[in-house]
């Protein structure tokens, strides 16, 4: 174990001692970090595209590290957030990679919604090193990553995140322990599944109601307080869809991923899962019909190509 205890003691207000490295720079984890930069001391980043890891830096003094081992090297507590968790599993060999840096006692936290079996391959490989996995995932979106109010999913050793939780809670409202090494990744994948599920029905439903004649804004006034209600209905439909704004937060090629996982993980526990496996199917032939930049709310716009009806209020 490294001399150095980490992760309880809190300094003056919410600053953390902790020393903390954060590798993926993406659309989530740019404000996740951003809350680590102001609580807690000694930063550094890493990103695959380092000009956005040395513009990040500069703005927010830290540090900006040149390869994921010097990230890695003198942290106690290393997060990735990656799109897939092939992508971590990548950068652990080699002179720059995560295992050349991080030392005995250190732990690395996956914020990636990743599958359950890559992160049991990835915790056992750090285990060899005396190094701690866990996975955690999570949710809230950008909106909620900006507030330092995401929900934070966690499988592993429940010590583990004792050790850490005061870090996460840098950016995390509710910080949950879901289970066993993966379990954090599996209630993700579902958790997804339903927002991709909700998406698709929900897009079904007000196509055939607008074109029978109803304006969909009525009927979501309706069915956000029945009980068909969902954050589709509620937030991503009045807020995205009948606005016609279409912001690009979460890409689509990443639910499409996560929905996968959850068919996949029914399909390990020999669960017959239907509907995750169709929506898995209709996610993939949308994202491969939109491409790598779209947002996952877009995918309305493909339901309404299909049906031929354009979700949005009468002019
Ligand atoms: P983005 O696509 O916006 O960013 C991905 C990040 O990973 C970038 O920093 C990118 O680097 C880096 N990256 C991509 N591929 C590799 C690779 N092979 N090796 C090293 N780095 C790589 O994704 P998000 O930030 O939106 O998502 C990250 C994770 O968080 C995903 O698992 C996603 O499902 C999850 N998530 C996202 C939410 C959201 O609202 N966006 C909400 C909840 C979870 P570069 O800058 O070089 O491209």
């Amino acid at each position: 174990m490294r001399d150095r205890a980490f992760g309880a003691v809190p300094l003056s207000g919410p600053t953390v001692v902790t020393t903390v490295a954060f590798l993926g720079l993406g659309a989530i984890g740019t404000p996740m970090a951003r809350h680590l930069a102001q609580k807690t001391q000694g930063l550094r980043v890493w990103n695959r595209t380092a000009a956005k890891a040395a513009a990040f830096a500069a703005e927010f003094g830290v540090t900006h590290a040149a390869s994921p081992a010097a990230a890695a090297r003198g942290a106690d507590v290393v997060i990735t957030c990656f799109p897939v968790s092939g992508d971590v599993e990548a950068l652990l060999d080699g002179p720059d990679g995560l295992l050349a840096g991080l030392a005995s006692g250190a732990t690395l936290v996956d914020c990636t919604s990743g599958d359950p079996a890559t992160s049991q391959r990835i915790a056992a490989r750090l285990a060899e090193r005396g190094v701690a996995f866990i996975d955690a995932p999570v949710s809230g979106g950008v909106a909620g990553a900006e507030k330092g109010e995401l929900t934070i999913m966690v499988g592993g050793d429940a010590a583990t995140l004792a050790r850490v939780r005061p870090v996460l809670e840098a950016f995390g409202k509710k910080i949950v322990h879901c289970g066993g090494l993966g379990a954090g990744d599996a209630v993700k994948a579902v958790n997804n599944a339903l927002l991709a599920l909700h998406l698709w029905s929900a897009a079904e439903g007000l196509a055939a109601l607008r074109k029978a004649g109803v304006d969909p804004a009525v009927a979501l006034d309706v069915i956000n307080t029945s009980s068909g209600r969902s954050n589709a209905s509620m937030n991503l439909f009045p807020e995205r869809v009948l606005t016609r704004a279409f912001p690009r937060t979460f890409r689509l090629a990443l639910l499409d991923k996560d929905v996968g996982i959850a068919a996949q993980v029914a399909r390990e526990q020999k669960v017959p899962a239907p509907m995750l496996q169709l929506t898995a199917d209709l996610f993939r032939a949308a994202h491969l019909a939109m491409g790598e930049e779209a947002d996952h709310v877009e995918v309305v716009k493909w339901v309404e190509q299909l049906t031929g009806v354009t979700i949005a209020s009468p002019a």
